[in-house]
């Protein structure tokens, strides 16, 4: 309901080249603002395909994400023959079942949010010899709906997280849909310093540059760059 209400994110303006540029303008401008590093940018491909993808390549991008392992997998390994140097991270929920798919095409997992996750991560890893970067989703407007570790829950997490071998990087969130998100980006940020985390992946196409500009590391930006969905 609150997502049909909220007006689609506005993509940038020009070719791929041209909208990376001007994203990567903003945000230098707006990280500038705050006093912080630019973030980095994951441009969120989810529901476009390699087609779509590969201008972007070609423009000189590496950095992409995608929400569902499925869909990765089906996309991804050709692409990466291309473009060995490409970097993928998951934003979208991850199932336990998926874990070690997720491990094994995945650089960084920005949604690890509750302890089962922990364990077959772990498990994964284990197998898998390799530790993907991993984010905490942390549900910062305590929404039903919504994925993300409670906020009371977050240090038994970290620490469940550290006591199974999995260095946690950073904090994760998306704000509530119909609100103002620099307070929750603000907590987010809180939270991360609370706990000796420099990881903020926060920030999409509607306010990447609120998030710039309270310190995020990584937006994650899909519309404002790929077109609407
Ligand atoms: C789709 C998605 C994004 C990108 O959203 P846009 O509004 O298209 O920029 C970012 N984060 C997550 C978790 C997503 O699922």
């Amino acid at each position: 309901m609150k997502k049909a209400i909220a007006p689609p994110p506005p993509t940038l303006a020009g070719g791929p080249a041209e909208r990376l540029a001007r994203l990567a303008d903003g945000l230098r401008a707006a990280a500038a603002r705050g006093g912080h590093l630019p973030p980095r940018v994951v441009a969120v491909a989810k529901t476009f395909p390699a087609e779509a993808v590969r201008p972007f390549l070609k423009a000189g991008h590496r950095l992409f994400g995608e929400n569902r392992v499925q869909e990765a997998q089906a996309k991804w390994p050709a692409l990466k023959e291309e473009w060995p140097e490409v970097e993928l991270h998951l934003v979208g929920q991850l199932q336990s079942n998926k874990a070690e798919a997720a491990v094994a095409l995945f650089d960084a997992i920005h949604s690890l949010d509750r302890p089962s996750l922990v364990t077959a991560l772990a498990r994964a890893v284990a197998r898998a010899g390799r530790t993907p970067r991993l984010f905490v989703q942390v549900n910062i407007g305590a929404e039903p709906q919504k994925g993300g570790v409670a906020i009371p829950e977050l240090p038994t997490l970290l620490a469940q997280a550290r006591d199974a071998g999995l260095p946690v990087r950073g904090l994760m969130c998306v704000p509530p849909a119909d609100r103002e998100p620099s307070p929750y980006f603000a907590l987010l940020a809180k939270l991360a310093r609370r706990h000796g985390l420099e990881g903020l992946s926060m920030g999409m196409s509607g306010d990447w540059d609120i998030a710039a500009a309270l310190g995020a590391t990584h937006v994650r930006v899909g519309s404002a760059l790929f077109g609407a969905r």
